[in-house]
């Protein structure tokens, strides 16, 4: 792990504006960017249910961009910015794009796969390294995601209510 930037910061901030899109479309808010030279070169938030796709997770999606982007699968000097800690399918597809930083927000306890469930980037079989760094702007990243469920939680308490009253 090395320290966050101001810079940091930023690109988080701009992560948790896309994870608000996804909060926007019923999706578990979660965004992320990928960085290059100071400039943002891809962008992407959760997206599974609305794309029927397993593997439409923010990070996913923002490499595809960027890669699609610089016309080159592989963006050996960007940081990718995320607001949650990334899962085990998300790692490996950051050392498959050799992104050379990366930076996320909350931690993820149940399936996080840089310091929670697993620790990824430490398994000795990866041909690349990854430069991490966790918490920057941990309580917002985690906030959306609870503010999101407990909307979530009470629209189902309001259906319930309403089908009882039906019966
Ligand atoms: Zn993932």
């Amino acid at each position: 792990m090395s320290e966050a930037t101001p810079e940091d910061k930023r690109w988080m901030n701009r992560a948790l504006q896309l994870a608000g899109e996804a909060a926007a479309k019923g999706e578990v808010p979660v965004g992320a960017v990928v960085v290059l030279d100071g400039k943002e070169i891809g962008a992407g938030f959760n997206a599974p249910i609305s794309g029927c796709d397993p593997t439409a997770h923010a990070e996913i999606r923002a490499l595809r961009d960027a890669a699609a982007r610089v016309g080159n699968y592989r963006l050996p000097d960007a940081t990718l910015y995320v607001t949650l800690e990334p899962c085990t399918m998300c790692v490996g597809a950051i050392v498959h794009g050799r992104i050379s930083r990366l930076v996320y927000g909350a931690r993820e306890p149940k399936a996080g796969a840089i310091e929670s469930a697993r620790r990824t980037l430490e398994e000795p079989h990866l041909n690349w390294d990854v430069t991490a760094v966790g918490g920057v702007l941990s309580d917002q990243c985690s906030q959306v995601i609870s503010e999101f469920f407990s909307r979530r939680r009470a629209e189902i308490r309001r259906l319930r209510k309403q089908n009882s009253g039906k019966e």
